[in-house]
């Protein structure tokens, strides 16, 4: 009797839907697959065979050189907004969905490969990944997991064992990929592009059964679709600028509708604070500075609701007046969102015995933070860190030392004690230390572990991803991952 062995119990729906939403498409083998990482600790929470995955046939299956029984792979149809432009033909160029599982608690997720060869989406693309990419979003994916964010996560990691071309020959890599969906604002501006409002209809149905059943209840379930969309990014993009994180390429197909962070390319954490912040190559204009992902997100979504207007109202006027009511959400959600999270960040909340509903002027202690920051070139994540190490201290130098001239800090400082005043100091430190992480993917460690890998040395790598799966607990013995880049070290630029 042959046993085949099954990594996965696949339970696929995308493959489902009408033709038009996918093209059929196998992985195409690769020469000499490795498995540099594999997430065992995700994998059983999928319920996945680690036995399995560990083996031979797992990294085959990894690597795409092999298709798992149960698995229908599929590359998905999307357009997008790109930089502003429409391009109504992209598509899962470069990434294959396997198919479906659904966790024990009913949560259904897509296991994807990136980097697994060409498809009907390519255009001119090969349909691979460099290794560095799929290392950084592995190191990038997980520690946002770590740090709370809503996001994709990373699965697995291989070396394929043949080159990509980019500027020269490069080794390449396969990244698995776990989503809860990857239905994106360019899905749905596939058919709306192409007239095809049942098609639209069959999307929005779609993801309201897999991610808002709750809308259902609704006497207008894609009024309130578009409501619950609208409130989940409008909140990720907040919990983002709590971190310092930039995703560096917020295209309309790259905003997942389930709310989730998702297609790590050029995206980074800042080091020295500024809110025109860039690190993409390929974002010469700023269109996605780290202070701009507010307002770009609240028009990613004016986006998805143009492709929504046949389903929210009988006429085109009262839908157009619908889905503004529903934008018009978006930068007051985001604003709460944003004070909520910077406060707990500086030890202000109801938690804390602080109630900043009547303090205004809460804001403007942030804000005032925020802009000596910038003029000082602090350290975004150290100054909020070591808040708490100088109100437990009594002392500014834990912070006052990352500021260009350290002296003016004294004055917020003196500012921001006042107002803690009468606070519950213990609750106000744990809240600090739980919303204002000690380590984050750092660029420079981030490219350190690539170079690496480029080399065959993974021992970065996988030490960089052991440290993140607990970025708020000082860990001594990794303590100079604290320390942000030498001035020889500073990232500039990241490329996708
Ligand atoms: P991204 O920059 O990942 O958001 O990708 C934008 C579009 O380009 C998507 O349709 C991708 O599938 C496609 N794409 C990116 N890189 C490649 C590649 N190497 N081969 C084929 N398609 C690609
Ligand atoms: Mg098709
Ligand atoms: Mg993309």
């Amino acid at each position: 009797l042959l046993i085949v062995p099954v990594p996965f119990r696949f339970d696929n729906s995308y493959s489902r839907l009408p033709a038009t939403f996918f093209e059929n498409i196998v992985p195409t083998p690769v020469k000499n697959p490795e498995t540099i990482r594999l997430n065992e600790e995700l994998a059983a929470e999928l319920g996945a065979d680690l036995d399995t995955l560990r083996s031979d046939v797992g990294t085959k299956i990894l690597a795409g050189n092999q298709v798992a029984d149960g698995s229908e792979p599929i590359a998905m149809a999307y357009s997008g907004h790109q930089f502003g432009g429409f391009s109504p033909q992209l598509g899962d160029g470069r990434a294959i969905l396997l198919g479906e599982v659904v966790r024990s608690d009913g949560v259904r997720f897509d296991i994807q490969l990136k980097g697994s060869g060409q498809t009907p989406f390519s255009r001119r693309g090969d349909g691979r990944s460099a290794l560095g990419p799929v290392l950084r979003e592995y190191i990038v994916s997980e520690a946002m997991h770590a740090l709370g964010v809503p996001t994709t996560r990373s699965l697995a990691a291989v070396t394929t064992g043949q080159p990509v071309f980019r500027e020269g020959p490069i080794p390449g890599g396969v990244l698995t990929r776990v989503a809860r969906s990857h239905v994106r604002i360019g899905t749905f501006q596939w058919f709306a592009a192409r007239s095809q409002d049942d098609d639209v209809k069959t999307l929005a149905d779609y993801v309201i059964d897999r991610h808002y059943p709750e809308a259902k209840e609704d006497p207008h379930p894609y009024r309130s679709l578009f409501d619950r969309v609208v409130q989940r990014q409008a909140s990720l993009i907040a919990h983002w600028m709590q971190l310092g994180f930039i995703h560096g390429v917020m295209n309309t197909d790259n905003m997942s509708v389930s709310g989730e962070t998702i297609d790590y390319g050029p995206c980074a954490f800042m080091d020295v604070y500024h809110p025109g912040k860039t690190f993409s190559s390929i974002d010469q204009q700023g269109r996605y500075a780290f202070a701009n992902q507010s307002p770009i997100g609240h028009w990613n979504l004016a986006r998805f609701a143009e492709t929504l207007l046949p389903l929210l109202a009988d006429t085109e006027e009262e839908a157009v007046e619908i889905a503004t009511a529903s934008l018009d959400k978006f930068p007051p959600i985001h604003r709460e969102e944003m004070r909520s999270r910077f406060y707990a960040k500086i030890g202000i909340s109801k938690n804390s015995g602080l109630d900043s509903d009547n303090h205004d002027s809460d804001w403007d202690l942030v804000d005032g933070l925020l802009s000596i920051m910038a003029d000082g070139h602090a350290d975004f994540t150290l100054v909020f860190r070591n808040l708490s190490v100088a109100l437990e201290q009594n002392n500014a130098l834990p912070v006052s030392k990352w500021f260009d001239e350290p002296d003016v800090f004294a004055g917020w400082f003196d500012k921001w004690r006042q107002r803690l005043e009468g606070v519950d100091r213990s609750a106000a430190i744990e809240l600090m230390r739980t919303h204002n992480p000690i380590y984050i993917p750092r660029n420079h460690r981030v490219e350190q572990a690539i170079e690496s890998g480029y080399r065959g040395d993974f021992q970065p790598f996988h030490q960089l991803v052991d440290l993140l799966r607990k970025p708020f607990d000082e860990q001594p013995e990794f303590s100079e991952y604290e320390n942000p880049p030498e001035a020889h070290e500073v990232v500039q630029a990241t490329f996708c």
